[in-house]
C-alpha cells in the first residue's frame, strides 16, 4: 500500500503517524525561482502532513555542464580533485536556495552539504563511491523538527577531500538517506512523471509503468536509462528502500521500484540506449589458446571495464577479437593494446565511436523464447545492421551505427508493442 493512503486511513483514524520521507529533486525541478517554490511547496506539504523531510538537491538546470565547460575554458585536464571542489558548488547554490524559500514560508529548516550531513566516500574522486554517512547530525536535526535539506551528488573522502558520486549521483545521495536512517519512502521527483517504456523523448508512443522491480530497473539504467542513477537502484535493492520516481510538476502517480511487481503480462519492460560506447578490435591475432586471456587480463589489470565482447571464428590460422568500452577508457584501452599488439602477434588495432548500445529489457523473457527473433527482426525489417550481440537472463543488448539508435529504439518498442 502506498504511504499516502496510510497517511490517509490514519488521519480519518485521529492517529498520527510520522513517517520519515526523503525527497529527491533534480536539476530541472529546481532550475530557477518559479521551481525552487514549488518544490518548497512539495516538502512543507509533506512536512505539515507530520512527516519527517529530508530532501536531497541537484545543482540548478544546466549547472554541471556549464561549470564542466568554465572548467575546460581554464585548463581542459584539471585534476579530478579541483573538478569535484567545482562540481560540488552547483548543489550547494541548490540547497541554501531551497533552505531560504521555505524558510520564507515559515517552515524550520536547515541545508547541509554531502560532508555536514555525514556523507563518506571512497578516496576517488568523480566517481567516488559512498562508504558510510554518519547520520549523527541529520538525525538531530530532524529531532529539532527541521526540514533537512542536503547537497547531493557529493561527500568527503578520508583526507577529508571533496568527493562526487558520478552524473547523476544525486539519486543515489537520497536512497543513501533513506537506506542509512530507515526512511519509510524515497521519492524521486523528475521531469517525467515517472519510469517509461523507454525515454519518452525519443520514443514518443512510451507508456508509463506503474511499477517494475530493482532489478529490471536496475538493467535499464545502466544499459542507458538515466531516468535513475543506477548505484541508487542497487542501493535501494540491497537495503530494500521503497522506491518512486514521479514529477515535481504534476500530481501524476509514479512508478514504484520494488522487490517483486504485480504479475504483469508483459514479456518486456523497457528499452534503452547507451550512446557512452567505443568499439575496439584486435585483428588478425594467431588463433591459438591463451590470446584473449592475455588482452583482457592486461585491461582488468588496468580496471577498464570490457562490455560486450565478439571473437570471430579463426580464419588462416587467424581470428579477430572485438570489445566495447565507455568512451571515457577509449584513449588509455588504445594505449594498452598497441603496447601489447606485437606480443600477441596481431596485424592491426582499430576503433569505431560512431557505435550505440541499444537494449531490452524484461524478467519475462527468462520463460519465454523468441525475444531475440522478435528484437533482430524489428532491426532486420528496419535494415538496421547489429554488429554485436550479448545477452543475459533479463536483457538482449546489441550494437549498431549510432545514426541508427533512434530508429532502433522505436521500432523495437513497436515490435514488442509497448505502448
Ligand atoms: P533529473 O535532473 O531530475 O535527475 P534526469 O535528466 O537525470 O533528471 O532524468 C530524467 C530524464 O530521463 C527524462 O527527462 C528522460 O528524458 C530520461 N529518460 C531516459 N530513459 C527514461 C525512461 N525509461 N523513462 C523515463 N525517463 C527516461
Ligand atoms: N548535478 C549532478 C549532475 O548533473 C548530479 C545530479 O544531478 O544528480 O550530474
Ligand atoms: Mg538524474
Amino acid at each position: 500500500m502506498r504511504w499516502y493512503i496510510i497517511m490517509k486511513i490514519t488521519k480519518k483514524l485521529g492517529v498520527r503517524q510520522m513517517s520519515l520521507i526523503v525527497q529527491k529533486f533534480g536539476g530541472t525541478s529546481v532550475k530557477d525561482a518559479q521551481r525552487i517554490f514549488n518544490v518548497a511547496k512539495i516538502i512543507t506539504d509533506t512536512y505539515a502532513q507530520g512527516n519527517s523531510v529530508v530532501a536531497v538537491v541537484s545543482a540548478q538546470g544546466d549547472t554541471t555542464d556549464d561549470l564542466i565547460a568554465k572548467a575546460n575554458e581554464i585548463n581542459k585536464s584539471g585534476s579530478s580533485r579541483e573538478m569535484d571542489v567545482l562540481l560540488s558548488s552547483g548543489e550547494q547554490i541548490s540547497m541554501s536556495l531551497l533552505a531560504m524559500a521555505v524558510e520564507s514560508m515559515g517552515f524550520p529548516v536547515i541545508s547541509l552539504t554531502g560532508w555536514q550531513a555525514g556523507f563518506l566516500t571512497q578516496s576517488t574522486h568523480q566517481n567516488a563511491r559512498i562508504k558510510k554517512i554518519n547520520t549523527e547530525r541529520l538525525q538531530n536535526e530532524l529531532d529539532k523538527r527541521n526540514i533537512v535539506i542536503v547537497a547531493g551528488f557529493q561527500g568527503i573522502n578520508r583526507y577529508d577531500d571533496i568527493t562526487t558520486l558520478g552524473r547523476g549521483g544525486s539519486d543515489t545521495s537520497a536512497v543513501a538517506i533513506a537506506a542509512a536512517m530507515k526512511a519509510d519512502l524515497c521519492q524521486i521527483y523528475t521531469d517525467v512523471d515517472g519510469v517509461y517504456t523507454a525515454d519518452p523523448r525519443i520514443v514518443p508512443t512510451a507508456r508509463k509503468l506503474d511499477e517494475i522491480t530493482y532489478d529490471e530497473m536496475l538493467e535499464l539504467a545502466s544499459l542507458g536509462a538515466n531516468v535513475l542513477h543506477n548505484r541508487s537502484v542497487e542501493m535501494a535493492k540491497k537495503y530494500n528502500v521503497k522506491m518512486e520516481v514521479l514529477s515535481s510538476l504534476t500530481k501524476a502517480p509514479g512508478t514504484e521500484i520494488k522487490e517483486v511487481a504485480k504479475v504483469e503480462k508483459m514479456l518486456i519492460k523497457g528499452v534503452a540506449r547507451d550512446n557512452d560506447v567505443t568499439r575496439l578490435s584486435i585483428i588478425g591475432v594467431p588463433d591459438y589458446p591463451g590470446i584473449a586471456f592475455k588482452v583482457f587480463s592486461t585491461l582488468a589489470s588496468e580496471k577498464i571495464n570490457v562490455d560486450i565482447i565478439l571473437q570471430s571464428i579463426g580464419r588462416n590460422g587467424r581470428k579477430d577479437i572485438s570489445f566495447t568500452v565507455c568512451r571515457a577508457h577509449k584513449g588509455q584501452a588504445m594505449r594498452i593494446l598497441e603496447d601489447i599488439k606485437e606480443s600477441v602477434g596481431a596485424e592491426e588495432i582499430t576503433c569505431d565511436d560512431n557505435v550505440s548500445k541499444v537494449s531490452v529489457v524484461g524478467a519475462g523473457m527468462q520463460s519465454n523464447p523468441g525475444v531475440a527473433a522478435t528484437m533482430f527482426q524489428a532491426l532486420g525489417d528496419a535494415n538496421i545492421n547489429i554488429s554485436m550481440i550479448s545477452t543475459s537472463e533479463i536483457k538482449i543488448s546489441v550494437l549498431i551505427h549510432l545514426d541508427d539508435s533512434e530508429r532502433a529504439m522505436r521500432v523495437i518498442h513497436d515490435a514488442f508493442e509497448l505502448h
